[in-house]
């Protein structure tokens, strides 16, 4: 089984075919289709009232089309801007939107011939009012268009005009229309293109801070000590922050004396919020941060004169600049001056290098937290993996991975396991479980535990706003996040470790390459466990019957002896010999009489108590050792299985078959209190009962007392 949960999801989703790009073309040259009809009727001047029977019919109908075909484009393109519909899932509907293209292209499209169609009723209008003119006002029109629109829609626009005007200019005064017309395309393209290029740089600026967004929460992630609970980790990084703090400070009383400036302050970037880390007088009438967040992102220095803020009523400079890590801008350094008449000269390098070196201190505090971040997680991993390695018992390491993964992230964890077709809980944490077994079929979860690869949903309201399985089948919370990890070795799944929490974006991508670390040191221990439990087992069982075996029966005979020391209870022992066993054999062929084994083992199996220990005592002769019994329990039992064997029918080559047994049994402390004895009584138990006719049950206390 396999592919990641994306994929599997994905198949799940609608498949695109190949027409639909040439279907959108096709409807979009149909959907245009009316513009051209309004070229041409503008060219063959079909909205001027002229004397003609024919005209005024044509003009009725061309303004008719103008105005519907403009309000269609209008709709289409400012009022359907996304159309929502209701898709059938299971039993109920969801809701879908129809265009899933980026808004800003859906928001373009049908544009262009929506202001097409406004300019060729203008065209219209102007050529129905003969008046020539009014052409003048195509050049307020585009311009203001291009304070809104960019060039890619502007241009091609303001060439539809001289089509429009392709008329006058081949039969009117060439030069003033070649004039008018180049002057019309060449505002357009200049507004335009003016007007694209400051949107461009706004929005360069919007991403810069938005990236820096990222990337400072990205260092942030490296110095949050909370995230892994090393040892000393938060001890470490308390010192090394209040150290880096004390270095700050210092440097900004220095940079203070050498800009002789009023304060000098140093604000965090975290986020999109400034936050003071240290200044030499509490930051007082720095910027509003605002204004810092807009100067910063320009990542130069700058200087800024306010006559609001200085002392005495004199003009304030601030000088401002980023500090910076190559890309990654990490926080702002604020200088704060009264401009003196003649001081204009502000020594605004001296800043940058103070930023500089402000920024090595930063570096160096958080390169070593996260080296202690880092030497934390590998001490739990090395720790938790060797913890996996000292044992050979799943529970012992189901245990131990629990414990690692709560160390890497202390958030409610479960781990459950296969069993048959469903899933056991073998060990939790703060999930509060009252059943252990648990149906995976139609949840994610059962998805992702079909698969191998890790599945994190860090907030789960958005991600499973639309999807109609739950994530789990047990109630959780709706909102926060899950880490879901599945363990499997050579894609046989194992296990699956889930971590939950009611916080979003709970788990950091540092932890979760952690968790996936131990994951696979986990993996190869519990299939090295389960691995062990198969050998162990085909050490105890008896290969034909799955009975404990003839070593196996006296190991647990030895234990219950042991065991009866401390708690005087009575053990009766019952040997069971198939009666004719031979003449099966000779009769219906060895196979057959494997068969016939089997089958009296699984009735023994069947019909003792989940106490009783069966085994195969050899050949065709089994043995259940019945703790707590005593002669009267061990009659009724041996009676039980003599009648349920005798009951048993196997059909064999088409025969039906029915074979019988003969029991021996003795109990213990009556009969004897040693073990050796118990059995050899037992035997003789037996061996009486074959002598006597077979097909019975003989207790030894009925010999002894012949
Ligand atoms: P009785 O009623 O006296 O017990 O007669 P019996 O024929 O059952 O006893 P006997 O000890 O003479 O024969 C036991 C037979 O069981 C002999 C052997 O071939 C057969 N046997 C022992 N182990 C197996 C086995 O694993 N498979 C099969 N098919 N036969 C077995
Ligand atoms: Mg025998
Ligand atoms: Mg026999």
């Amino acid at each position: 089984m396999g592919g990641t949960v994306q994929e599997v999801l994905q198949r799940r989703g609608s498949k695109k075919g190949s027409g639909i790009r040439v279907r959108r073309t096709l409807k979009r040259i149909l959907i245009s289709s009316p513009l051209v009809f309004l070229y041409l009727g503008i060219l063959f001047s079909s909205p001027s009232i002229k004397q003609s029977r024919f005209y005024v019919p044509a003009v009725y109908f061309w303004f008719f089309l103008s105005l519907s075909s403009m309000a269609f484009y209008l709709y289409l393109c400012f009022l359907r801007r996304e159309k929502r519909y209701l898709r059938k899932v299971g039993d109920g509907y969801v809701v879908q939107t129809l265009d899933t293209g980026p808004k800003d292209e859906r928001e373009k499209r049908y544009l262009f011939e929506a202001l097409l169609s406004c300019l060729f009723f203008t065209a219209g209008i102007i050529q129905a009012l003969d008046l020539a003119w009014l052409h003048i006002l195509f050049i307020p029109l585009l311009s203001a268009l291009s304070l809104v629109y960019g060039w890619k829609i502007m241009i091609p626009l303001s060439l539809a005009v001289p089509a429009l005007e392709i008329r006058h200019f081949l039969y009117g005064d060439r030069l003033e229309e070649g004039v008018f017309n180049g002057s019309v395309v060449l505002i357009a393209a200049i507004v335009s293109l003016g007007v694209t290029r400051i949107k461009n740089e706004r929005n360069n600026l919007k991403k810069n801070l938005e990236t820096l967004k990222v990337e400072v929460e990205d260092i942030d992630s490296g110095a949050d000590a909370d995230i892994i609970r090393g040892d000393n980790l938060i001890s470490q990084h308390l010192s090394s922050t209040k150290k880096a703090n004390e270095e700050l400070q210092e440097l900004l009383s220095i940079a203070k004396h050498a800009l002789s400036a009023e304060a000098v302050s140093l604000f965090d970037l975290r986020g999109n919020r400034l936050t003071l880390r240290c200044s030499t007088d509490g930051s007082q009438g720095s910027l509003p941060d605002e204004r810092m967040l807009a100067l910063c992102a320009r990542r130069k220095a700058s200087v800024i004169f306010d006559a609001s803020s200085g002392a005495e009523g004199r003009e304030a400079i601030h000088m401002l600049t980023p500090v910076a890590d190559g890309k990654l801008i990490a926080g702002v350094l604020t200088a704060r001056k009264n401009r003196i008449s003649g001081d204009g000269n502000f020594d605004v390098q001296t800043l940058e290098m103070f930023s500089r070196q402000i920024m090595k201190i930063l570096h160096n505090q958080r390169v070593y937290s996260q080296i202690n971040k880092e030497h934390a997680g590998l001490k739990i991993l090395h720790k938790g993996g060797s913890s996996l390695t000292t044992s050979l018992k799943t529970k012992d390491i189901a245990q131990r991975i629990m414990e690692a993964a709560h160390e890497i992230a202390p958030l409610s964890i479960a781990l459950f396991m296969p069993k048959g077709e469903h899933f056991e809980l073998i060990c939790e944490i703060g999930f509060d479980l009252c059943e252990r077994i648990f149906d995976f079929g139609d949840t994610r979860i059962g998805v992702v535990s079909s698969g191998t690869e890790p599945h994190y949903l860090s907030d789960l309201k958005v991600e499973m706003k639309d999807e109609r399985i739950p994530v789990f089948p047990f109630k959780t919370d709706d909102d926060g996040s899950a880490f879901m990890l599945p363990l499997s070795y050579e894609r046989e799944p194992l296990g699956i470790l889930v971590l939950f929490s009611q916080k979003r974006n709970a788990l950091s991508s540092y932890q979760i390459e952690l968790l996936e670390l131990l994951g696979n040191q986990a993996s190869s221990s519990l299939a090295n466990a389960k691995f062990h439990a198969e050998i162990e087992s085909m050490a105890v069982t008896d290969g034909l019957t799955g009975l404990f075996n003839h070593r196996n029966f006296q190991e647990k005979l030895s234990n219950e002896f042991n065991r009866m020391q401390r708690i005087p209870d009575p053990l009766s022992l019952l040997l069971i010999d198939i009666d004719f066993f031979k003449k099966v054999n000779d009769t219906y062929g060895h196979p057959a009489g494997d068969e016939v084994l089997r089958g009296v083992a699984g009735v023994i199996r069947e019909t003792i108590r989940n106490v009783d220990i069966p085994a195969r005592y050899g050949g065709e002769e089994f043995a259940a050792i019945l703790p707590g019994t005593n002669h009267e329990g061990a009659q009724k039992m041996a009676e039980r299985l003599r009648n349920a064997i005798a009951g048993k029918v196997f059909t064999i080559d088409g025969k039906e078959l029915r074979v019988t047994v003969s029991i021996g049994a003795a109990t213990s402390p009556h009969d004897t209190g040693n073990r050796d004895e118990l059995i050899e009584k037992t035997d003789q138990a037996l061996y009486h009962a074959k002598r006597n006719g077979r097909n019975r049950c003989v207790l030894w206390r009925e010999i002894r007392e012949k």
